[in-house]
């Protein structure tokens, strides 16, 4: 059916990574957005969450920002986009001169599109820094890391589409796919265990996913990789191990097996907390399996040992030959609407479009030879780094669709560091606690008045379209991205149209190169997808993995306990994960009403022996006591989780959980440890 059939604009969903599509339509009303079923979207075939389905609400809230603001006298005043673009572009030249290019840091967001990201991170090069990044350094940059190392590319592997159709099992690791990616849910994962997949959900707490699945491993958060060894130990023991995959396909096998030598399973289920028999049964129900997929996410990702934990998880792939075709492989669930994308496009501090390592000099001389300028050839500073060298080396932020006062670990520390900057220009579609820190902050258009190419979780790239006006005096990300790189060099950002910049991205990523907006149409295209006669690849590896000698690296791992454990004085493990019905740091969920009414605050989740113990009642407020801080939260009194254990969620400005979290770093990928951090509880 096309687009004009169903009398709606055909765009994508703006929140998470699963990349539904949806129709919208302008009201009667001024300013009324509808939204329809799309029943032919690739995706989702018109089936949508509550997230999705209450996504026009915040289009036209009344919070948006409509005016650009300037900061004078320690107020916000309204400008024009004169006044504040000269403020923006006088602020960056100073800077540059009076400390040189890495004195600025730039913020990309995975709620932009590609084009938007690929512009941002190119002013950033332009400028003369690699300091950019963006919020896959908070999620899965550790996957990113490990499948980049060991498989060649950091991404999934399958389609969702083939692992319904092929899996007979799934393991879901550290993942919540019926909260956090609920239409994947629905449509695949349940569908296929409806058809007897079978389920195996590891995850310290107790939730949707697991009520639904074969069998729950209830881990103890930061005890993945013990609990994997128990696996391979197992797999190895029983000889389940696919000799002719292993001996053909991959190395570092007789790593592994090193690693597992004198390992002490009874020990290691102990320190997982989960019973011996229980992994063991999962151990033998996937390593038999003919096709067996594993998903992971946040919960492996975010930890100091994250890209070690993924490495476990593709030693269990590459160990028994479940990588390489339909219905298996190791499959990140990305979070945000773009996620994937932000990444491919080069929103990163060491890598350039298409995964180019900044510092490989053949790739960087190639972006060059496009771009006609000479680019920093050293990594530059992650997006935590640049917030802690904030007042520093750091002296100016450019923060696109971001708000690290809320979503970045220790985040007192983020404030107070932020605060010391001379100057910030936040580009927004609401006020944040971030943008309130800024010295100008610049109204952007909404993902449903703007168009461009996002790439959700399974590589597949595809199309939104602007559906309705453009509100205010806002303007497009794009738009005020390329009028600052004008004033500031002249040339290199004169693209009038995402398609122009995505014309750009083409040459400069590989990965792109035969994906044009024509052939992204209404079905989407999977990158890698080299040129025009290319279909794109659904699933990755089948003849040989993108290492440089083709080979999958096995490499043995062992545990490193979280880097804040419990003691007296602060006795619990606290960890977090998201809810289906809030996005990230709330500013457009805990804007919606069908959203806020259904979770309006944030909880905590203690088990009844805890809560009696503490004299806690459920439904009480506590106050959660880190080193880093405290914050005042609803106890929920519940078994979803393990004595001991807190669990919580980042989306609430007014009870802001990251300022409890562990800003410490994995260092392979700096991601944080966001999902073990040492914590008491005190009755309010
Ligand atoms: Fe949007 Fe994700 Fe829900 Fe689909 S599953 S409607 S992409 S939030």
């Amino acid at each position: 059916m096309s687009q004009e059939a169903n009398e709606g604009v055909c765009t994508i969903c703006p929140y998470c990574g699963v990349g539904c599509g949806l129709q919208l339509q302008e009201g009667e009303e001024e300013g009324e957005v509808r939204l329809k079923p799309w029943f032919d979207a690739p995706v989702n075939e018109g089936a949508l969450c509550i997230k999705g389905g209450a996504s026009t609400e915040v289009v036209n809230h009344e919070d948006r920002l409509t005016e650009p603001l300037i900061r004078e006298d320690g107020e916000f005043r309204e400008a024009t986009w004169e006044e504040a673009l000269e403020r923006v572009t006088a602020e960056m030249g100073r800077i540059r001169e009076e400390y040189g290019p890495d004195a600025m840091g730039f913020f990309g967001s995975s709620k932009c599109t590609n084009e938007e990201n690929y512009v941002l991170q190119k002013l950033a090069r332009r400028y003369g820094t690699n300091n950019v990044d963006n919020c896959t350094r908070m999620c899965h940059a550790s996957t990113v890391a490990a499948l980049r190392q060991s498989l060649g590319a950091g991404a999934m592997t399958n389609s969702m589409q083939d692992l319904m159709e092929e899996a007979d099992v799934y393991w879901i690791h550290g993942a919540n796919p019926s909260e956090q990616h609920p239409i994947a849910h629905s449509k695949y994962f349940k569908q296929a265990a409806l058809e007897d997949t079978f389920v195996v959900q590891v995850d310290p707490h107790a939730n949707k996913t697991s009520r639904d699945a074969d069998l729950h491993l209830q881990v103890k958060p930061g005890t993945d990789i013990p609990l994997l060894n128990v696996v391979l130990r197992t797999i190895l023991d029983n000889g389940w191990v696919d000799e002719e995959f292993v001996a053909e396909r991959t190395e570092g096998f007789e790593d592994l097996v090193e690693t597992l030598e004198d390992f002490d399973v009874e020990e290691a289920a102990e320190i997982c907390d989960v019973p011996l028999e229980d992994i063991q049964r999962a151990a033998e129900t996937y390593a038999t399996a003919d096709n067996a997929a594993i998903f992971t996410g946040m919960g492996m990702s975010q930890h100091a040992c994250g890209t070690d934990n993924v490495q476990n998880l593709i030693n269990l792939a590459l160990a028994t030959g479940n990588l390489g075709r339909p219905g298996t492989g190791v499959n990140p669930l990305r979070g945000q609407n773009n996620v994937q994308g932000t990444c491919d496009v080069g929103a990163m501090y060491n890598t350039f479009p298409g995964y180019i390592p900044v510092d490989d000099d053949e790739g960087r001389a190639e972006v060059e030879a496009v771009w006609g300028f000479e680019l920093p050839p050293e990594p530059g500073l992650s997006n935590v780094e640049i917030t802690q060298a904030a007042g520093e080396q750091i002296h100016g932020a450019y923060v696109m669709g971001e708000n690290p006062v809320i979503s970045e670990p220790n985040g007192n520390e983020v404030r107070e560091h932020l605060e010391r900057l001379e100057f910030i220009v936040a580009q927004d579609i609401f006020m944040s606690d971030t943008a309130e820190l800024a010295d100008v902050v610049l109204p952007a258009t909404s993902w449903a008045e703007r168009g461009g190419t996002v790439t959700n979780t399974d590589r597949r790239v595809q199309l939104m379209r602007p559906a309705t006006r453009v509100p205010g005096n806002t303007r497009h990300d794009l738009e005020i991205l390329c009028e600052v790189g004008t004033r500031l060099f002249g040339e290199g950002f004169d693209f009038e149209t995402p398609e122009e910049a995505f014309e750009e991205l083409r040459e400069v990523a590989p990965i792109y190169r035969g994906i044009t907006y024509e052939r992204i149409g209404f079905e989407g295209i999977h990158w890698p997808c080299y040129d025009e006669d290319d279909e794109g690849d659904p699933f990755l590896y089948e003849g040989s993995f993108d290492t440089p000698n083709g080979l999958g690296k096995l490499r043995g791992v062992r545990h490193q306990p979280p880097k804040e454990v419990e003691d007296e004085e602060y006795p619990f493990v606290l960890t977090t994960a998201r809810l289906e019905e809030h996005y990230n740091t709330g500013t457009m969920s805990t804007r919606s009403p069908t959203l806020i009414r259904r979770t309006p605050e944030n909880f905590v989740d203690i088990n009844p022996v805890d809560a009696e113990s503490l004299g806690i009642e459920d439904e009480q407020y506590v106050r959660l006591v880190s080193r880093r801080g405290e914050v005042r939260v609803k106890a929920h009194v519940t078994e979803d989780v393990k004595p001991g254990i807190l669990w919580s969620t980042p989306h609430f400005a007014d009870s802001p959980i990251n300022q409890l979290t562990n800003d410490v770093l994995d260092p392979v990928a700096k991601i944080p440890e966001y999902k073990a951090s040492a914590a008491s509880v005190e009755v309010d």
